[in-house]
C-alpha cells in the first residue's frame, strides 16, 4: 500500500494580510505555526505553513500572505471551493460558539453523508467546514491553552472540487491516484482512498452553469496529494504523463519534493513526498519559531526582515 497515494499532503491557499491570518489559524484555530518561510519565487512575501505539531502531511494548510497586492478571489468553477477539517464529536457547540465569538461568519451546524458539519469563512473568504467524521479520527491535535484537545481540529477530512463536467478529475482521481467512488448526493460526488483513514477524501461538485472562480484572495492555489517519498513520486510522474498530461520536473521545496500539473478540470495539483518533513532545519520544539530562508536568499536576510510584516 506504501507506493499509493496517501490522501492530502497539504493545501495552499492565498491571504491578505499576514497578521490578521497568523492570529486567525493559530489562534481561533489552535493551528501550529510549523514553519515560517518566504514564497521562493517572492521572497518578500511570507510563506506560512499551518498544521499539527510536526506538520504531519494531511493536516498542512499553508498560505501566501499577499497583503493588499492581491485582488479578492471568487468562488466558482475549476477551483477548489472548500476545505474540510475533522473535529471531535460533540465540539461543534464549542466551535460554534468560538466563531460567534471572534466574529466570524459561519452557518447553522448542517448534515451531509450522514456527517454534521459547521461551515465558516475565514478572514479573507476562504470557506471551511469543520466536519464530526462517521469513522472518527485517530489523529493526536494540536491544543493550545484556547482550544484544547478535547475540542482541537484534527487535520483534513476532504477537499471540495467544483467543476462544470466531473469526468475528466474523476479520471485522474481514479485511474491516476486509486480512489473510488464512495457516495453521491445529487451533484456531489464523494471519492475515497484506502491508502489512508484520514484526509482521504476529494468531493467533486459538478455545476454545469457556475462560472469560472478567479483566484485571488480567499482562494485555494492548489491542492497537494501524497507520497512516501521521491521514488514513488517519479513513478506517478510517469503514470501522469503516460494519462497525456504535462507535468514538471521534480522541484525541491525544501520540506518535501514536488511534482505540479493541471488537472483537466482545471485545478492545480501537486504530488508532494514525506521526506525529509518540517523537522530538517529546526526542532520540533521549535517549528515555526524561526524565519527560515532557502540557501539562495540567506543573504538577503536582513532587507527581508526589514519588509515582511511583523507578526505582533
Ligand atoms: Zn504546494
Amino acid at each position: 500500500m506504501d507506493n499509493n497515494i496517501k490522501g492530502i499532503h497539504h493545501i495552499t491557499a492565498i491571504a491578505g494580510d499576514a497578521k490578521k491570518n497568523h492570529d486567525f489559524y493559530t489562534r481561533v484555530l489552535g493551528q501550529r505555526l510549523v514553519k515560517k518561510t518566504v514564497n521562493f519565487d517572492d521572497p518578500e512575501t511570507y510563506h506560512f505553513y499551518y498544521g499539527d505539531e510536526v506538520g504531519t502531511p494531511g493536516t498542512i494548510l499553508t498560505f501566501f500572505p499577499w497583503g493588499n497586492r492581491v485582488s479578492t478571489g471568487r468562488r466558482g468553477t475549476k477551483q477548489v471551493t472548500e476545505i474540510g477539517y475533522t473535529v471531535p464529536e460533540g465540539s461543534l457547540d464549542f466551535w460554534l460558539q468560538r466563531l460567534e465569538k471572534n466574529n466570524v461568519i459561519y452557518n447553522k451546524i448542517a448534515e451531509k453523508f450522514g456527517e454534521p458539519y459547521l461551515t465558516f469563512l475565514d478572514p479573507d473568504g476562504l470557506k471551511f467546514e469543520l466536519v464530526v467524521p462517521k469513522n472518527g479520527d485517530s489523529r493526536l491535535p494540536w491544543a493550545t491553552p484556547e482550544v484544547g484537545t478535547e475540542h482541537a481540529i484534527r487535520g483534513f477530512h476532504n477537499v471540495t472540487i467544483t467543476t462544470n463536467k466531473i469526468d475528466a478529475t474523476a479520471k485522474v482521481l481514479t485511474e491516476i491516484f486509486g480512489y473510488r467512488l464512495l457516495e453521491r448526493h445529487v451533484n456531489r460526488y464523494r471519492f475515497v482512498t484506502d491508502a489512508v483513514n484520514e484526509a482521504a477524501i476529494v468531493d467533486l461538485v459538478e455545476a454545469p452553469g457556475e462560472a469560472i472562480g478567479f483566484v485571488g484572495g480567499g482562494s485555494v492555489h492548489h491542492v497537494a496529494f501524497r507520497v512516501s517519498d521521491d521514488k514513488i513520486l517519479m513513478d506517478y510522474r510517469q503514470k501522469v504523463l503516460e494519462a497525456g498530461l504535462q507535468i514538471t520536473e521534480k522541484i525541491d521545496r525544501n520540506y518535501f519534493y514536488s511534482l505540479y500539473f493541471r488537472e483537466p478540470g482545471g485545478v492545480l495539483f501537486e504530488i508532494a513526498t514525506d521526506n525529509p518533513g518540517f523537522a530538517i532545519d529546526e526542532s520540533v520544539a521549535d517549528l515555526g519559531t524561526g524565519l527560515k530562508l532557502p540557501a539562495q536568499y540567506e543573504p538577503y536576510r536582513e532587507q527581508l526582515v526589514n519588509v515582511l510584516p511583523t507578526l505582533g
